[in-house]
């Protein structure tokens, strides 16, 4: 992804209730984001949230669920803060990290359901690690989402899609469905379009789209 810099980006971000950016603030929070809901919804995330049309889209849809958007760039993040202020829901949160240290911000069956979208594919072999559905990555999920918890994967990227088909059995996960073209697939009902797919779909794309759970013998 192209990243111009915004500028005050940061400050905005430091300065605004709905974003945890200081680390510090984040690890406190874990096992009590029910709290700071003030309810006992479930907790969805999108890991790679971009500028936030996705997760918001959702959050108008679904008021019963709390929303959680994790970007690591303040000047991505300020993007969807704007957007945000014109939604008057109370059910979405938005973290300003890393999503390596995701582990240390939430609580072992914390989370309900993690979206990834169109996350950046680290094309290098050596790089592999850093990819959002790497098995180091579905090792960080499986510590943090719920015995019948969901990973929602989507991507026009192939090699990608085909490396994260073959991790998911690497780290002992479970295929729930996928398709090589979901809008024209039995899952492209309700499909909620983010800022990339709209993009690529545009082009022509074709748009792949996993989920998977874990054993359930393993976890609960
Ligand atoms: N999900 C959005 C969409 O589909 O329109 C944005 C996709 S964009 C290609 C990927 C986003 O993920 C970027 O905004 C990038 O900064 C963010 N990202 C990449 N790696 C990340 C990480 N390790 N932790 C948090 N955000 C990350």
């Amino acid at each position: 992804m192209r990243l111009r810099n915004v500028r005050g980006s940061r400050e905005t971000i430091a300065a605004d209730e709905c974003v945890l950016h200081d680390p510090e603030e984040q690890r406190a929070q874990k096992g009590r984001w029910h709290e700071l809901f003030g309810n006992d919804h479930p907790i969805h995330i999108e890991v790679g949230m971009g500028k936030g049309q996705f997760i918001m889209t959702l959050a108008q849809q679904n008021p019963d669920i709390n929303y959680i958007g994790i970007e690591k760039y303040s000047s991505v993040l300020v993007r969807a803060l704007e957007k945000y202020h014109t939604y008057e829901g109370d059910n979405i949160f938005f973290l300003r990290m890393d999503a390596e240290e995701i582990a240390d911000v939430f609580d072992e069956n914390e989370v309900d359901r993690i979206y990834l979208n169109f996350s950046d594919p680290w094309p290098k072999d050596r790089h592999a690690k850093r990819r959002l559905t790497s098995k180091e990555y579905w090792a960080r999920y499986d510590r943090i989402l719920c015995p019948e918890g969901r990973v929602i994967f989507k991507t026009d990227n192939r090699p990608l899609f085909d490396f994260s088909l073959e991790q998911v059995e690497v780290a002992g996960w479970q295929l729930d469905n996928y398709t090589f073209d979901l809008h024209h697939s039995e899952y492209a009902e309700g499909n909620v379009m983010t800022e990339y797919e709209e993009r690529f779909t545009a082009k022509g794309n074709p748009i792949c789209r996993l989920v998977a759970h874990r054993d359930p013998q393993k976890k609960g």
